[in-house]
């Protein structure tokens, strides 16, 4: 082909725009901001007997309460474990509970010693009575609440 259309053809082209760099993702991720309860894990001492017992409890359910009393503190050497049996509650310096079945001691120390039955503060580990109780330390005197 004559050279004048080709020099047309090539003035013609479109040129190239160039290609837009891909602008990277700059957005700085917030910090994870580890809970309070992670970092604080609520552990409750076990004050059953006379203080001698320094495990901190980490399941203050009746049936977790139980599991550790019949483990640590009703040992089969000398004073076996017995749901029926009958004693006094030995949790702390002085408990006013009547004579209960063994198998009821869990119960009672969740619900009367620990609270853990009631609603329980998830950053502290406190238990509440009531739910607005909770929601009212939760906003205010709870020593992890988020500012
Ligand atoms: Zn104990
Ligand atoms: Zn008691
Ligand atoms: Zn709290």
């Amino acid at each position: 082909m004559p050279p004048s259309i080709l020099a047309t053809m090539l003035t013609t082209m479109p040129i190239p725009t160039p290609i837009p760099v891909p602008i990277p993702m700059t957005i700085p991720s917030p910090p994870i901001q580890a809970t309070p309860s992670l970092v604080h894990p609520a552990r409750t001492p076990c004050l059953w007997g006379d203080g001698t017992c320094h495990i901190a409890l980490d399941d203050l359910s009746p049936a977790g309460l139980t599991r550790h009393l019949k483990a640590f503190h009703f040992t089969s050497h000398g004073d076996p474990w017995g749901n029926k049996r009958r004693g006094l509650c030995a949790w702390g310096a002085h408990c006013d509970a009547q004579e209960m079945n063994f198998e009821s001691f869990g119960k009672h120390v969740a619900a009367v010693h620990l609270r853990s039955t009631a609603q329980r503060c998830p950053w502290c580990g406190r238990g509440f009575a009531r739910a607005d109780t909770l929601a009212r330390h939760m906003l205010g005197t709870c020593p992890y609440a988020e500012e």
